[in-house]
């Protein structure tokens, strides 16, 4: 098989076609890993028997029409997501030897309608990071170029979809963990509305942020996977219980929508021209279908990242305690006494990036510094919640780019964790109001680096995000 598929719906006409098997879709990406994994460290395990038998099950289920769903569906998950007996990694040693007990919700809503969960993927140490250098397993490159980052944390994840080692993946986005490296490797991003897909089994960050998205190659297939995975769930008290829309139907209408872009970010110097060019030349497009599209001001660009990163980090502190080397993962053997135990585990297993920002964190919450830091942090997101929910009053969508560059150079950021934390700029404000958005492919600068657009619009509302993004898609 040398077809590349970007349509589940394809897939199974050929399946049902009987011109592709679910046995030789298997074989392809199973062949796209081999060939690509050594360089791009994409995939930290491959379940390639257990993905072989499953698709020869769902070959005979074909044949006797009882396939679910997703049949055909070869999906990857970013090692933050617990799947029963399989390690998991978080991109960290700290968790070193540790199998999960039991399986996400997500995962499991996938696997329940016959989708093929091919292996874990590579990331940034506990989602921490833009650029999947900060794994302990080595950085993701890029498939668009040999010494580019691919965007993180969910890095390994988007190089998936990207080069065809699996149809779907699903990451997780705290601050833009799936819509930044989306961006940076020419795949769909989406993020949902905070608390719209249970976080059972999802290994915590900060959990007033924290949501599974999807990356894939088209907006049928984000809609479809959102479909199957959001709503209520019995192990996760913090999940909506708001119905669930059928995403997958992505209704056309005809509907001229309000369109807001925000003047501080695409009329600013120094954003990287192609992207601005790609941002504009959409614009224009919008408008000759008969939307409406006009500058927003947004005053508070500035306050976005020190927001996050004092809630974040705070957050973080407090869920990352429970890795202390004495319930699971890694020990370290130099310890004398319990207090070094803690000591020691927590100083060799974690990576630095999640050292500062556990220091971070439990800075801010400290004693002395609380009311200055996080209560004035938490007023300052509210603040940011409500102008964006404002925003979205006046239009149905707010577009923007989702970076302000495309990607960059290996190791170009690694010395400067603030240049590293703006790669997150455009993506946090969503995070911040727990709104849904999404990052559409759209171009490439003169390096052939991807660009990617966002759109950002109320909560609950995907609806409208993934219909109005597939006819982005097709403008
Ligand atoms: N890059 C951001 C951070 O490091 C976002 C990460 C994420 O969304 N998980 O926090």
């Amino acid at each position: 098989m040398d077809k590349r598929y970007t349509h589940l719906s394809d897939i199974q006409r050929d399946a049902r076609e009987g011109t592709l098997t679910i046995g030789a879709l298997i074989e392809h990406y199973l062949q796209n890993i081999k060939a690509h994994n050594p360089k791009h460290n994409v995939f930290l395990n491959v379940f390639e028997d257990e993905a072989r038998q499953s698709a020869a099950e769902i070959d005979q289920k074909l044949q006797k029409g009882t396939a679910g769903r997703l049949a055909g569906l070869v999906f990857g998950v970013k090692d933050v997501l617990c799947v029963t007996d399989k390690e998991l990694s978080c991109g960290s040693q700290i968790l070193n030897g540790f199998r999960s007990q039991f399986t996400s919700t997500a995962v499991q809503r996938l696997l329940d309608e016959d989708a093929i969960l091919i292996g874990t993927q590579n990331c940034d140490e506990f989602a921490m990071g833009s650029s999947c250098e900060n794994s302990s397993f080595g950085p993701v490159v890029n498939g668009a170029g040999e010494n580019r980052v691919p965007g993180g944390s969910s890095g390994g994840s988007a190089v998936a979809v990207q080069m065809d080692m699996c149809h779907i993946s699903l990451g997780s986005d705290t601050g833009g963990s799936v819509r930044q490296p989306a961006a940076f490797c020419g795949v769909y991003g989406l993020k949902p509305t905070y608390s719209r897909v249970s976080r059972h089994g999802l290994v915590a960050y900060a959990s007033s942020f924290d949501i599974i998205g999807v990356l894939s190659n088209s907006v049928e297939d984000a809609a479809l996977t959102l479909e199957v995975i959001a709503g209520a769930d019995e192990y996760d008290a913090t999940v909506s219980t708001e119905p669930v829309p059928a995403y997958s139907e992505l209704p056309a209408t005809d509907k001229k929508y309000r369109i807001g872009y925000i003047q501080e970010i695409l009329e600013s110097n120094s954003l990287e021209p192609a992207i601005k060019e790609a941002s504009f030349s959409l614009i224009e497009k919008m408008k000759a279908e008969g939307h409406e599209v006009t500058p927003v001001s947004f005053n508070y660009l500035d306050y976005i990242l020190p927001t996050y990163y004092i809630l974040t980090t705070a957050e973080a502190s407090s869920n990352l305690s429970r890795y202390d080397g004495v319930r699971y993962g890694y020990r370290s053997g130099n310890s004398k006494d319990l207090e070094s135990m803690y000591k020691k585990s927590r100083t060799e297993g974690f990576g630095e990036e999640v050292l500062r920002r556990i220091l971070l964190g439990t800075f801010v919450l400290s004693a002395s510094y609380y009311d200055a830091y996080f209560t004035q942090a938490q007023k300052v997101r509210r603040i940011i919640q409500e102008k964006t929910l404002q925003m979205l009053e006046d239009c149905d969508f707010v577009l923007s780019p989702t970076t302000p560059t495309t990607a960059f150079a290996l190791g170009e950021n690694t010395q400067d964790p603030l240049q590293m934390y703006l790669a997150d700029l455009y993506t946090v404000q969503a995070s911040l109001a727990g709104v849904p958005a999404m990052s559409i492919p759209r171009g490439e600068d003169l390096d052939g680096m991807p660009i990617g657009i966002q759109l950002m619009t109320s909560a609950f509302n995907e609806v409208q995000l993934l219909s109005f993004s597939k006819e982005v898609a097709d403008m």
